[in-house]
Parts: structure tokens; sequence; C-alpha cells
């Protein structure tokens, strides 16, 4: 008998995991899947980000040290990162068109939006916020049977924003990143201590900057030496190569662990709360979808089929496997370790390629991020019947770019860095407090369409720097 395809096993381990947490829910067995089964979603991710780190490190110096020219290198790295900048840039485009097409806020009860509207006054009153599209619903007498219960669902709002400790610990994330100069970020990624950055997996910029320079400086000193080094960087780099073989074999395990854990988390004892989170997805989430299947199905493997040449469904078979893990485990770093290999070995992106684009990628090209972020502000301003005009469109195609780079390539880090959008046009960052319910499943997907676009931009290197093997 043929044995079945790690991707098609790894879908049946996913698809067995909602099973398994409909099933918990309804026999009141969370406990039991909380203790028996997500710890070994938990093992899984760690192996993962272990392995992540070091294959990082060795696989940049790797590629670097195999290039014949640094010339080409840095040709190749402005050309990566011009182009990871354009599918951004154009993710938040189709963003904006789809929700400003669909508009997916006018589908909330007319009545609730002006008393949305009316609390969205009442703070900007507050915060000293410039109202841009200057209409009062507040002093308007029309609506003065509504002020009475808005100002009530406001002070609900701002309690509730004061007890949630992790929304504040958000805020304060968000304010951070914000406040920074803008050289911040050069800063951030210039370690002054290597141990230090190895030691934190956010860090990851910090490890590639050091990667390429010891990759380059290997290229300048004395050969024989140079290769003493790059002999025992390869060796290590194989033994993590083969780790990530070795875990991936258990992979369907693990991803059935994960799925079943985090489903059973959200919905507790009770099934019903599975269905509505279904549900409740509603025109948001509907919009949000819509965009990230054109990039996953349309865009990537339009570009993809053509450079590669190959079809359509040999495409998605090479690279489902890290797909269906960014899914189950909605982080492009721990993914990081599979993308590469799919890509290697599947893909035949040489490593000289996939060593240096992927990882940068994993951790500053976001387009199902970007996408997200753009869509759910316009929603929120929907809902709450502001109209945002050009100028602030366009101001969140700036800042929903820059928010999504900088996003951790972690779980629900473009949450929140979405609150840095709503705040550059004049909106209440505490409102992603609406959308939270909906955020972890439109995350996975979002996280499946950061890791294709990151796989779809190596290709499109190593073929127009003709590194393709073959
Ligand atoms: N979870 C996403 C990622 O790791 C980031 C996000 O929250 O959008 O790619």
């Amino acid at each position: 008998m043929k044995k079945l395809a790690l991707h098609w096993k790894i879908i049946i381990g996913l698809l067995l995991g909602i099973i398994w947490a409909y099933i918990s829910a309804s026999f009141g067995w969370s406990t039991f899947t909380k203790n028996w089964i997500a710890p070994w979603g938990e093992i899984f991710i760690n192996l993962l980000k272990l392995i992540a780190i070091p294959l990082v490190l060795f696989s940049i110096i790797v590629g670097i040290s195999g290039l014949s020219d640094i010339k080409r290198l840095g040709r190749v790295g402005i050309k990566t990162l011009g182009i990871y900048l354009l599918t951004t840039v154009f993710a938040v485009s189709l963003g904006l068109v789809l929700v400003n097409v669909i508009k997916p806020g006018k589908y909330l009860d007319e009545n609730q939006r002006i008393k949305n509207r009316i609390t969205y006054e009442l703070w900007a009153q507050e915060n000293n916020i410039e109202i841009k599209d200057h209409r009062s619903y507040l002093t308007n007498p029309d609506y003065t049977d509504l002020v009475g219960d808005a100002s009530q669902q406001y002070e609900v709002e701002k309690s509730l924003a004061e007890v949630d400790q992790d929304l504040a610990k958000r805020k304060q994330e968000a304010r951070r990143t914000k406040e920074a100069g803008p050289l911040a970020f050069l800063i951030d990624m210039v370690p002054s201590n290597i141990f230090v950055s190895l030691a934190d997996n956010k860090l990851m910029l910090q490890i590639i900057f050091f990667a390429i320079f010891f990759g380059v400086v290997l290229l300048m000193i004395d050969k024989k030496k140079a290769d003493n080094v790059a002999g025992i960087v390869d060796g290590f780099n194989e033994v993590f190569l083969k780790m990530v073989d070795i875990v991936m074999k258990a992979a369907p395990f693990f991803v059935f662990a994960l799925m079943a854990a985090k489903l059973s988390e959200m919905a507790g004892d009770d099934p019903k709360a599975i269905q509505d989170i279904i549900i409740n997805l509603g025109w948001y989430s509907l919009v949000v979808v819509i965009g990230l299947v054109f990039l996953v199905f349309v865009v990537y493997p339009l570009i993809m089929t053509r450079v590669l040449k190959i079809s359509y469904t040999s495409l998605f078979r090479k690279i489902s496997p890290a797909q269906l893990l960014a899914f189950s485990s909605s982080s492009s770093a721990a993914t990081l370790p599979i993308t590469m290999e799919c890509v290697n070995d599947n893909l035949k992106v040489p490593e000289e390629v996939s060593s240096f684009v992927l990882p940068i990628g994993a951790t500053v090209n976001m387009d199902g991020t970007s996408l997200y972020q753009s869509i759910a502000v316009i929603y929120l301003a929907q809902i709450h019947l502001i109209d945002l005009d050009m100028a602030q469109q366009l101001t969140i195609v700036a800042t929903a770019t820059l928010a999504s780079i900088g996003s951790a390539a972690v779980p629900s880090a473009g949450l929140v860095m979405l609150m840095i959008v709503l705040d550059a046009v004049g909106l209440n960052p505490a409102w992603i407090a609406i959308i939270f319910p909906v955020d972890r499943i439109l995350d996975m997907m979002r996280t499946v369409v950061n890791v294709t676009g990151d796989i779809t931009v190596s290709s499109v290197i190593a073929k127009s720097e003709g590194f393709m093997k073959k």
C-alpha cells in the first residue's frame, strides 16, 4: 500500500483535533484535554522554537559563505526587502478595496451604530481628539434619546478597559513601539551581546544581523582558516535540519493535540461555544477570510506556478506541510524550520537563497497580518459610523505596512499592533476588544498567508537571480 503523504496525515490530525474538541466539550472533558492533550501541543511548539534559532544562525552562515561574491549578496538583500515591501503594500491595498466595497460594518443594526458613534464622540471629547468627519451625533437633537444609552455603554467600555490587565499591557507594548524614534529599528537590529539575542526568541532580527556579518567576514578571511569554520557550521546545520525531519514525523499527532487544546480552551465544556465562535465570525471575518483566501489560492499560486513551472496541485502538495503547521501554531517563527525544509527539499530553492530570505520574511513580511489590519480598522470605523477620508485611508496603508513589519511572528502579535493603526487615524485603540473573540481563528489563517508570502518571495528571488537547481 502506498504510504499516506505527510500533508494528508497532518490534515487528518487537524480534523481529529477539531472532532476531539467537540466531543470533549460535549462530555465535559475539558480538564482532561487540558491536562493530558494540551501539553503535547506545547511540547511541539517548544521543539520547533528550539530548532528555529540555531537553524537560522547556522543556515544563514552556510548560505552566505557558499556565495561566490559579496556584491551579489547586497543586491539580493535589497531586492528581497523591496519585494517584501511591495507584497505588503499590495495586501493592505487589497484589504482596503475589499472592506470599502463589501462594507461589512453596515450589517450592524443602525441604532447600535449610532450608539457606537456617540460613545466614540464621548471618547474623542475626553481625549482631545479631533473628529475628522465633523458630524456630531452627540449634539444632534434627533438622537437625544440614544445619548443616555450610549453614555452608559461608554462607561461600561471604560471600566472594562481599566479592569482588563491584558489590554493595559498590550496598550503599553504598542505605545512603546510608537514612541520609539525613526531609527529605533536599526538600533534594535544590532545586538550588543549575541548570547542575549540567542536566548530570546523575539530577537530574530539581531541573530540574522549577526549571522550575515559572520558569513560575510568568513568570505573575507584566509580561505584555509575559513574552510575550517565553515565545515563545522555546515555540520551543525545538518544536525538541526535532521532534527526538523524527525520532529515532522510526529507532526500529525502534535497538530491533533494543538487543535484539540486550542479549541477546547475557547469552548470550555460548552459545545455550543464552538458553534457560536464559528457563527459569530460574521461579515467582518468573512471579508478578512475572502482576502486571505484570495492571496493563498489565487495570487501566490499564480506567481509560483509560473516561476517554478509546476502545477497548481503539485505546488500545494509541496508547501502544504508548512501551511498546515502555520495554521495550527499561529506563529510564522515556530513554522520557520518546516518552511525552510519545504522550500529547500520540495521547491528546490537552494539554501543560499532560502536560508537568507525566509528568516527575514518570517520576521518582517506579513501580508496576511497587514491585510487583516487594514480591514479591521475600516470595519471598526464603519460600525461606529465614522467616514475615513482619503488621507486617513492612505495613513492606514502606511501604518498597517509598518505595523505588520513590527509585529512579532507569534500568536496575536497582529492584534496588538493593530492599536497603532487605530491610533494613527484617531480611533480608539481599546476597540481591539470588539474583534478579540474571533481573532484566534483569523490569526491562524493570516499566519498561513504570512508563511506562503515568504515562500513565494523566496522562489521569485531564487529564479530571478538564477539560483534555481536543475
Ligand atoms: N501570528 C502571526 C504570525 O506569526 C502574526 C499575527 O498575529 O498576525 O505570522
